[in-house]
């Protein structure tokens, strides 16, 4: 049973178009608000600035209203304010950083990228998988100081530790993964002063008062992570629900390079909204009889989030070239 106040988010980076992937998480989040009388936001999580696709974050927020699932909160939706962009936010984004390197959670980096580039030939010569080897968490204070004092260069890593409580994810049950034992410490503010997706991420979700994050399963192995950064923090998590990711029909993934699973290229096809909701939710789980033809509110209605299984939706791409 879903209690208290929910409020849920579709957080794709503006990296490119949106597809029919993104197009089930965002309807699932957005029935899922509508189901438990929540809202829905859009997030766009903008922080790799070299990897932006000019006109993409528009386009998102037009497809989604196109699809009939709009985001609450936009003032296109005559609402105070949305899409979040998180290139906006990057005072508060800093700013948790900072606590987390006074509380000794976090700790400032100096190594260039030379060295980093060492480290990995030598692991991959080794037959090992690059992982940093957190050097700098060992340097003294004093040593930071005059380092920073001199204007280096520097990110700030999050100090992993051991010993990650397990969680319960809303459909693939309990789940724990040792981050500490397979990655080094993992750089939370990059050396251009923006931060990377996992701080950012949590960033958000606390503020923005997010209930229940509902993305796709690739995220899962990222979320002990995530947890360890929340208890740092002191901050109560949100529960997760990792939705089983959209495959093509032989279990293969889908590719944004496929440029037929666009939803602008279906729009511009003169294909209605309504055949994509259905060909994004038949294929799938988590309803409670699997029909066409079905309006949001039917798909409200008949929505039921414990029926939603793990395992992938498969999609037959030639079928759907057929429309
Ligand atoms: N920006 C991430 C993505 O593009 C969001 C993942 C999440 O929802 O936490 O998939």
């Amino acid at each position: 049973t879903v209690q208290g106040e929910v409020r849920v988010r579709f957080a794709p980076s503006p990296t490119g178009f949106l597809h029919l992937g993104g197009l089930r998480t965002a309807l699932y989040n957005n029935i899922f608000a509508k189901k438990y009388g929540g809202s829905f936001i859009l997030r766009l999580e903008d922080t790799d600035q070299s990897r932006l696709v000019p006109g993409a974050a528009e386009s998102i927020e037009d497809m989604l209203e196109w699809a009939g699932i709009p985001p609450d909160e936009s003032p296109r939706q005559g609402g105070p304010v949305g899409p979040y962009l998180q290139s906006q936010r990057l005072g508060l984004y800093s700013q948790t950083a900072q606590q987390l390197v006074q509380s000794g959670h976090a700790y400032y980096c100096f190594c260039s990228p030379q060295r980093l580039e060492l480290l990995k030939k030598e692991a991959l010569r080794t037959g090992q998988t690059p992982r940093y080897d957190n050097r700098c968490r060992h340097l003294r204070a004093d040593q930071v100081e005059e380092k920073l004092a001199k204007g280096m260069p520097h990110v700030i890593r999050f100090r992993l530790e051991a010993g990650v409580e397990p969680f319960q994810d809303l459909i693939f049950g309990w789940n724990r993964h040792e981050v500490a034992q397979v990655e080094g410490d993992p750089v939370v503010m990059k050396a251009d002063g923006f931060p990377t997706y996992h701080l950012a991420n949590i960033v958000d979700d606390h503020y923005m008062k997010i209930s229940h994050v509902l993305r796709g399963s690739e995220w899962l192995i990222s979320t002990s992570k995530h947890l360890l950064m929340y208890c740092a923090l002191g901050w109560q998590p949100p529960t997760f629900g990792h939705l089983p990711l959209l495959m093509n029909k032989d279990g293969s993934k889908l590719s944004k390079r496929q440029g037929d699973i666009f939803i602008q290229s279906f729009q511009k096809r003169g294909i209605l909204p309504e055949a994509l909701l259905d060909i994004t939710t038949n294929c799938g789980s988590g309803f409670n009889t699997n029909r066409i033809g079905r309006t949001i509110d039917e798909l409200i209605t008949e929505f039921n989030p414990s029926k939603i299984t793990t395992h992938s939706a498969l999609l037959d791409l030639e079928k759907l070239a057929e429309f």
